[in-house]
């Protein structure tokens, strides 16, 4: 076993079997990404569309691709042809485009809400009002090419545990009181390869992990 396939491996079975993982591959190889794909990871995980874009055109059609990064409304239709979720959509501008490029190719594309948790200024994400105001939204009714799935989160970047924790239990406290109203939200994507363990205590259904499984990012 090579360090992908043995990392793959290690967190596979150190997850709870309902908890899905995202291999998060971004700025990798293909070749990484095939000994992943080979020890049977389908799941990858992308931040930049036209990265994803290259890979899924070179790689097996039986992947899911989601893009996990900030998404540009103007890029959407590069990915609207092959993505499976989107997890970082944080405006009804971006829901509506993201609605209209997948009618072009007659899909419906998963979308996550995602959820401003973390304290920094530069983290992306909408709070809970514009959450509620956008799930009760009429405009919303209208979208019939998109379809959202469930809560995204990303803690601070800090190594203070107690702080990823309580971020952590506050996006999960909110998708266990919007679970009951708006049922069809069952994904809550939080968790990263140095938090994921916290995020699974908390409630996570969905892991993003990348280094863990292929190793620092270089990005050079
Ligand atoms: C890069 C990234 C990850 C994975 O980060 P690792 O720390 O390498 O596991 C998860 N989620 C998002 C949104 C990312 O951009």
């Amino acid at each position: 076993m090579n360090d992908i396939e043995r990392n793959l491996h290690n967190i596979q079975t150190s997850i709870p079997k309902e908890v899905t993982l995202v291999a998060v591959s971004k700025t990798k190889p293909i070749s990484d990404l095939m000994t992943a794909y080979k020890a049977g990871q389908r799941i990858f995980g992308e931040n930049k569309i036209q990265e994803m874009a290259e890979k899924w055109e070179n790689m097996p059609k039986d992947i899911n691709w989601h893009m996990i990064g900030h998404v540009q409304t103007n890029k959407v239709k590069y990915m609207a042809p092959f993505v499976n979720l989107i997890h970082a959509v944080d405006s009804y501008k971006l829901l509506k485009e993201i609605d209209k490029q997948a009618k072009k190719h007659n899909r419906v594309i998963d979308c996550l809400l995602q959820v401003k948790i973390a304290e920094e200024e530069s983290k992306f994400g909408l709070y809970t009002e514009d959450i509620i105001n956008l799930l009760d939204s009429e405009e919303l009714k209208n979208l019939t090419n998109i379809s959202i799935k469930g809560l995204m989160g990303m803690a601070t970047f800090t190594n203070n545990q107690q702080q990823i924790k309580a971020e952590f239990e506050k996006i999960a406290v909110l998708f266990r009181t919007l679970k009951p109203k708006y049922p069809y939200l069952e994904t809550l994507s939080i968790g990263m390869s140095g938090d994921y363990k916290t995020a699974i205590d908390c409630g996570s259904t969905m892991v993003r992990i990348g280094s863990s499984i292929f190793g620092a990012r270089n990005y050079g």
